[in-house]
This record gives C-alpha cells, structure tokens and sequence, in this order.
C-alpha cells in the first residue's frame, strides 16, 4: 500500500490569498488510481522550512508531489530545498533552455539570468516537458520515495500531472483499477423522493455505487464506477445513468460542472431568446446568476430592479389600479411586471418575482409568498404563487432557483 503526500509551497497559500486547488485537484485524480493520500502540506517560500518539509515527507511517504517553487524568482525555492536535503547534483536541461532562449528571441525581449533558472533540473530525473509553460516538471527517486515536481500555475500543473506523472504512478503501484465517478444534478424533487423512486436500483448497485446527496442547488447523485480500463469505467457509468434517468429523467438538468442557469442559458441560446427580469424581492440576484454564465450576453437583456412599490409603479409601469387592488404582492403584479419589462427591454422573455423576503409579513401575507410570472412574445403569460420556507435569503435564493427551473423546463 503507497502512502502518498502532496506539498504545496507559497506563501501565498499560507496568507490565504489563494486556496490550495492544487492539491485538491491531485487528490480527487490520485483517488481515480487507487492511490491513498495521507498528507497535504503546505509550506511557505522559506528555505529552511521547505527543507524540513521536504525531510518529513520522505520519511513517512512513498510517493511526493510537490507543487510551486519551480520559477525564475527568487523566493521559488523548491530546487534549492531539495538539493540540500538529497545532496543531488542540479545541471542545465538543454531542451528546456533551448525553449526558454526561443521564447525570448520571439518576443524579441532579452532573457535576464534568473530565466535560466527554469532550465535546471536534477542530475539524473526524469524531466518532464511543460507544454503549456517554461518550468518543465521532474520525477525522480530519492531513499526509495518517489518524488515529483510540478509547476504551481494550475494549467501547468494539471497537463505534467496527467501526460507523465499519473502514467508513472500507475506503473509503479500496478494498480491496474481505474476509479471514475460522476455527478447527476436534479431540480425540483427532494431527497427523500429521489432515493425512495430509485430505492430498488440503490440497493441492487455496487459497481458503480450510487450515492444521493442534498445541495443548496437541488439533488446531487454521485456514481463512483471502479474498472480496468477508463472506457470499460465509462461505460458502467454510463449504463447507470441511463437506468436512472429513465426513472427521474424529468428532474435532472445535467452534470459534474454544469448549473442550472449555465443550462438556461444554452437553452435560450438554442431557442434564439432574449430574456430581461423584473426583480423585487430578489434584487437583482436572478440576472446576476445568468450573467454569470461565460457567453449570457448573448440572450439576457437586462433586468430591472423594482424594490420599492414607486418604482414598480413610476419606472416599470405596473398600473395604479393592481397596485390598489391586489397589492404589489398578486398574480397581477407579477404579470404585468414581466409584461412590462418583456416589452421595456425589448426582449422575447419577461420574467418577474414579487413577493415577501421577510422576516415580516407584508400586505398579509407571510414570509416566504412569492410570486413568479413569465411573459412570452407570443402572448402567453404564466404565474404561480410559491410558499418559501427559510430565512430572508434563504427565500430570496430559493426564489432564484425556481425562477431558472421554471425556464429550464
Ligand atoms: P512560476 O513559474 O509562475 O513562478 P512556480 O512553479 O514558481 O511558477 P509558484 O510561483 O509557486 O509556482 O505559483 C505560481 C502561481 O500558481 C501562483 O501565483 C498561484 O496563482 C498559483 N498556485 C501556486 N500554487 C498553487 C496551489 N497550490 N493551488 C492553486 N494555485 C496555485
Ligand atoms: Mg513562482
């Protein structure tokens, strides 16, 4: 059984200006090949502390991957450390600075002496070619560890880690087992409901294994599927998922990486649809998720913020009489707030959510009564009242969500 540590130097990570995603990352892949995790070290850019580091991990771990330090400045370390510990000879790797030198004379910049810095690796590693960057990557064998260096840019990373040292791994350990798993994302059914309509299929299931989970954006189901091949992997998967979504196909919207307004925006981009919101209770919140989406420039418009009833009334033109009527908190309202801004923003689709954030009632009705109202160019108008439970921004995201359900449908 290896035993494997993962390093990560920088300072940077110890003041928490940036999460160590690095590590992460190649402990979610070394899972996928069998392999046991132990450690996450991280480690600031100070000689004598990476060198302690370095002398612990070798001696409680078969397999090290360090992360960082490889650059041309002065506080990557990570060579400097290692060599004092190893006592292993550095030398210019020629291949390496030939690349660094073409990168230069390309840019017609001159290379200042610490580029040449990037070039060197260890006498007797195997050097790994960064395709991506200028430090190559190393793995070597020290005291029976075997040890890895990668860059710590994360693109940089990602593509050594999977072209030369997940391969290396892999031969070392002949663990021959490929571990995948995926996710399966839900909306508008609970839980309990999910596991009770897939009860049988759960129970029956071992590879892959099939696991439900609640999130905050709905029901996640993870399927871990174990084989000796990544296809053979796949194809388990793929079976499962298919004899799950034949059961609850009408609730999923996608999977590992994808949201649900990443899903509404494709399907508005399909359908060739311009969407604008007027917003109350969410202030904004609706349109911020979907422009959060890379590319939702394409199909949303706009959105109107209409908190106060003056301004549902004076900017969006929601007419006197509802407001006197009915109230800002009705059917009516809603309507004519999608109507309204459909029209104002000249956009194909008007979406509209009125209603109580809380924590008081408003107009009588309770915390948690909102209203959403989507209006068609072709005319067609829809609104449903929705009973929310939770806290003021509890309500306020639950109203989002079903807001992009209710178009994603
Ligand atoms: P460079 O050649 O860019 O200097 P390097 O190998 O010296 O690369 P670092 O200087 O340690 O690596 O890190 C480069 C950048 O990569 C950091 O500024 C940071 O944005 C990112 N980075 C480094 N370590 C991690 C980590 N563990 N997780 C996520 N991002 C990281
Ligand atoms: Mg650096």
């Amino acid at each position: 059984q290896y035993k494997a540590e993962i390093i990560a130097v920088g300072t940077e990570l110890l003041l928490g200006q940036i999460s160590n995603t690095n590590a992460q990352w190649l402990s979610q892949q070394l899972a996928s090949y069998g392999i046991n995790v132990y450690n996450h070290v991280v480690v600031g850019d100070n000689l004598k502390r990476v060198e302690e580091t370095f002398a612990l991990a070798e001696s409680r771990s078969d397999i090290i991957i360090v992360t960082g330090g490889l650059g041309p400045t002065d506080d990557d370390l990570t060579r400097e450390a290692f060599q004092s510990i190893s006592e292993l000879e550095i030398i210019e790797h020629p291949d390496s600075m030939g690349k660094i030198k073409h990168f230069f004379e390309k840019r017609k910049s001159v290379m200042t002496p610490n580029n040449r810095k990037q070039a060197r690796v260890f006498k007797g590693s195997e050097v790994l070619e960064n395709k991506v960057g200028m430090a190559p990557g190393m793995i070597l064998t020290h005291n029976k560890s075997t040890w890895a260096f990668l860059p710590g840019v994360p693109r940089e990373m990602k593509q050594l880690a999977t072209d030369d040292v997940f391969p290396h791994l892999q031969k070392l350990t002949g663990n021959k087992d490929i571990i995948k798993s995926t996710v399966l994302k839900f909306i508008g059914i609970g839980e309990s409901k999910l596991e009770h309509e897939l009860k049988d299929i759960i129970k029956a299931q071992s590879n892959p294994t099939i696991a439900p989970l609640a999130q905050n954006d709905g029901v996640v189901i993870r399927l871990t599927a174990k084989d000796t091949s990544m296809e053979k992997a796949d194809s388990l998967l793929e079976q499962t998922k298919q004899q799950i979504l034949h059961r609850v196909g009408t609730f999923f919207y996608g999977v590992d990486d994808q949201t649900l307004e990443g899903q509404v925006i494709t399907l508005l981009k399909q359908q060739n649809k311009q969407i604008a919101a007027a917003e109350s209770l969410t202030g904004g919140l609706f349109m911020s998720k979907l422009i959060s989406v890379e590319g939702a420039s394409e199909v949303c418009s706009g959105g109107i913020v209409c908190y106060d009833t003056t301004v549902k009334e004076n900017v969006l033109g929601v007419s006197k009489n509802t407001i006197q009527s009915k109230g800002t908190v009705s059917e009516e309202c809603a309507v004519e707030m999608a109507v309204n801004v459909r029209k104002q923003l000249n956009s194909a689709i008007g979406i509209s959510f009125t209603g109580v954030a809380g924590p008081g009632e408003v107009e009588g009705h309770p915390a948690g009564t909102v209203f959403i109202a989507i209006s068609n160019h072709t005319g067609e108008n829809l609104v449903e009242k929705f009973i929310f439970q939770g806290n003021r921004n509890t309500i306020r995201h639950r109203t989002v969500l079903k807001g992009l359900e209710i178009l994603y449908k």
